[in-house]
């Protein structure tokens, strides 16, 4: 059998200012059901290319995933969209080339066209209100009482696009502390969320400090004990059973541990920052 998705990303790096002649070609004969486009291709597709790429599912497309595509606009999408009524998966985080106004377009043209598009991805879309995410919440429910919310969960991973596991209808909500439109997370601690008294640690990635590991809350006095070798906020908890560098005592994030530089077999380092400030003063030293 034929597949049915195509991976716009997967497709080699064409020459420059052919971005998808090869893969226009080796979709020419696939039933497109779904399509994603991610990097490296995203920065260079076009209103015309997602076009032309789109058309090859003659009208059945389902789920069409624009990572990052800053090329593409309100008109193009809304073209793509007008021609295949049946998507119900539309993810375009970080398409900065799309309006806040231009979705709550595409949305309800989607529902004009009695579609049943059941999850949409809009972090990174500038500029979206309260306004829009209502507009687009009451389209999307279409006079349904709304359905259990998943929590969202920090952890990074969230900001790589090609986030598919959540299941919520719509990725983004008004942060309760700043009212802006962004990701707002969850606490992951049970306490944290069962506690009326600190409903406080529900909020958007610049309102509440999260731990990179386990995706709780931190507050200030424990962020001041809990430093990193790495720019990254960690919890206590987590932090304390990682080793430290040999020099300033602060450990690595499991994302940055490749810059331990190692000191002894037995695991001993010291971080870059330690290194650099070393180098620093010696050159400081040497020129006085
Ligand atoms: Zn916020
Ligand atoms: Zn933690
Ligand atoms: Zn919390
Ligand atoms: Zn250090
Ligand atoms: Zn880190």
């Amino acid at each position: 059998m034929l597949p049915a998705t195509a991976t716009a990303s997967a497709a080699p790096a064409a020459a420059a200012g052919e971005p998808h002649a090869a893969l226009l070609l080796s979709l020419a004969y696939l039933p497109l059901r779904e399509l994603v486009v991610g990097p490296p291709l995203a920065h260079r597709i076009t209103d015309d290319a997602l076009l032309e790429l789109t058309g090859r599912a003659e009208g059945t497309l389902r789920s069409l995933r624009l990572l990052g595509c800053p090329r593409v606009s309100d008109a193009g999408l809304l073209r793509v969209v007008q021609s295949n009524p049946a998507i119900t998966e539309l993810y375009m985080p970080s398409c900065t080339g799309l309006t806040a106004d231009g979705v709550v377009k595409i949305v309800q043209v989607l529902y004009e066209c009695k579609g049943h598009l059941n999850r949409i991805r809009l972090h990174g879309i500038c500029r979206m209100t309260q306004h829009h995410l209502d507009a687009i919440n009451s389209v999307m429910s279409n006079g349904n009482p709304q359905q259990d919310e998943q929590s969202l969960f920090y952890s990074h991973r969230v900001h790589e696009v090609l986030n598919t596991k959540n299941e919520r209808r719509i990725d983004v909500d008004v942060c309760p502390m700043c009212t802006d439109v962004r990701l707002v997370f969850d606490c992951t601690r049970d306490g944290c969320r069962k506690n009326s008294s600190r409903p406080q640690c529900r909020g958007c990635f610049f309102c509440v400090a999260r731990c990179e590991t386990c995706g709780g809350c931190i507050d200030l006095e424990e962020l001041s004990e809990t430093e990193l070798a790495c720019s990254d906020f960690l919890c206590m908890e987590c932090w304390l059973p990682l080793p430290k560098c040999s020099t300033c005592n602060r450990p690595y994030c499991k994302k940055h541990e490749n810059l331990k530089i190692p000191l002894s077999p037995s695991g001993q380092f010291t971080c870059h920052r330690c290194i650099e400030f070393c180098s620093s003063r010696e050159s400081l030293e040497e020129s006085s």
